[in-house]
């Protein structure tokens, strides 16, 4: 049996590619079709029974379904009318392979939780196959969920990569770098030059942006983080960190340097070039100023900060000081137990009304531009992803309304944010290709990916027994 998780039409188009002749095909065209069309356009069109259409991975036009239907002649077809068509959802922030170690260990303290249970259980288990098959089952459920591009902070992320290429999706995919030895790397240096061959080797990739991620200002020294921005910026790529996730460390960071996480990573030169910094808990006014005037993006990622009792991330503050603020689920193996973003909108709008007791405070529209406008921008993307708009890549997603928590809607937004689900999810497309028809898989193998997580689950529990 073949062990590639590739779907049996992905491997019969391999070969029929092969065998074709050496000239330019025509780009693919395509019509996706919805009753109603959330553009997230600068004038934030709403369309009603509306269309937009893609030539090869660019979206070439996005207007009512009649015209572009005229246009298009000959394009291939979704028609989805009892739908809402969004822009590809993108997740700012995970840890995509730690899918294997989902629940291992739940309602612990953050420090008890990471050392009592995931560093050993990573120590024991985390190689490159357990990355690329941890990976594969992330982007199953990202995918099937709306999620188009993620944005990871592991280890072994040339088997990241690999599995993100077989799902068809987009990866911002972040070598970590941290002072202590891990699977891939005994030390910070050799995970540079790691990270420094990863950016070449995706050089040219379509769908995967090669990143550095220096795990956190607590665990990196000062030459390390330099020499991470150094690298991200001499390759023109990003660089993601935590910070200020908690209250334990913010404090203790402040006494270690006699200034705030931000504003020793800003004095450091270390937000000098695309950065997602994940969290941002504990970030003050002068904290909030300094991401502002360094345009650092923000993952904001409310399951975690709930899950694990971070706090409140002034999220509204941010936002309003002009940071692109982005969604994130975190890992998926005790701050989160799943890569949904559906729940995250819905939970983003929520804790920010809870925070400032103020149900205006963060709106169903914001919590969408959040995921898409705003996450694009995050990633250092902006004008190429968040939005169904000429021009830009073609990743969309149908979300069905056609069942019963979707009915009625008086407003899409709404609807979309505080009422649909993960698994109403019905159609997604990743530059240009379409990835989930009919909520199945088509780059996937779905039944292989889960037997083989079961049986990761086996091992896991074994390593830790011994
Ligand atoms: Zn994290």
């Amino acid at each position: 049996m073949n062990s590639s998780p590739f779907h049996s039409i992905s491997r019969r188009s391999f070969s029929l590619a092969l065998a074709a002749p050496l000239v330019a095909a025509a780009p693919t065209r395509w019509i996706l079709s919805a009753g109603t069309v959330l553009t997230m356009d600068k004038a934030r069109r709403v369309l009603s029974d509306g269309a937009v259409a893609i030539e090869g991975n660019k979206i070439v036009e996005v207007g009512p379904r009649a015209e572009i239907e005229q246009r298009f002649r000959g394009a291939r077809r979704v028609a989805r009318p009892n739908s809402i068509l969004i822009p590809g959802l993108i997740n700012t922030h995970t840890h995509a392979a730690m899918s294997l170690l989902r629940g291992i260990a739940d309602d612990k303290r953050l420090q008890d939780w990471l050392e009592s249970y995931i560093f050993p259980a990573e120590a024991k288990n985390v190689s490159a196959d357990f990355c690329y098959w941890g990976t594969l089952l992330a982007c199953l459920e990202m995918s099937l969920g709306g999620t188009t591009t993620f944005t990871d902070m592991y280890y072994f992320e040339d088997d990241v990569a690999r599995a993100t290429r077989q799902a068809g999706m987009r990866g911002v995919l972040g070598q970590t770098v941290i002072g202590f030895p891990v699977a891939d790397a005994k030390t910070p240096a050799d995970a540079l030059a790691q990270a420094e061959a990863f950016f070449k080797r995706c050089e040219k990739d379509p769908l995967i942006i090669p990143a550095i991620a220096p795990h956190a200002l607590y665990t990196n020294t000062r030459e390390t983080l330099q020499a991470c921005r150094k690298l991200a910026n001499q390759y023109k790529r990003p660089l993601l960190i935590h910070v200020s996730e908690t209250k334990r460390e913010n404090d203790d960071m402040r006494k270690q340097h006699s200034k705030s996480p931000t504003q020793t990573l800003a004095e450091w030169g270390i937000f000098d070039g695309t950065t997602v910094a994940a969290h941002c808990v504990w970030t003050d006014e002068s904290d909030i100023a300094t991401l502002a005037a360094k345009r650092v993006g923000i993952a904001h990622c409310p399951s975690s900060n709930m899950k694990l009792a971070s706090g409140f991330a002034p999220v509204v503050p941010q936002l309003a000081a002009g940071i692109h603020v982005g969604l994130g689920t975190d890992g998926p193996a005790g701050s989160n137990n799943d890569f949904n973003l559906m729940e995250e909108m819905d939970l983003a709008a929520k804790l920010a009304k809870v925070h400032l007791m103020d149900p205006v405070a963060l709106p169903a529209t914001t919590a969408l531009e959040m995921a898409t406008l705003h996450g694009a921008q995050v990633i250092g993307m902006g004008d190429q992803l968040g939005a169904l708009e000429a021009g830009r890549l073609a990743d969309a997603v149908f979300v069905r309304t056609d069942v019963p928590n979707a009915v009625p809607s008086f407003d899409p937004y709404s609807t979309l944010v505080y009422a649909s689900k993960a698994a109403d999810v019905s159609d997604v497309f990743v530059n240009g290709q379409p990835i989930v028809r009919e909520g199945k898989s088509l780059t996937l193998r779905s039944a292989e990916i889960l037997a083989k997580a079961r049986s990761y689950r086996q091992q896991i529990s074994l390593s830790l027994k011994k």
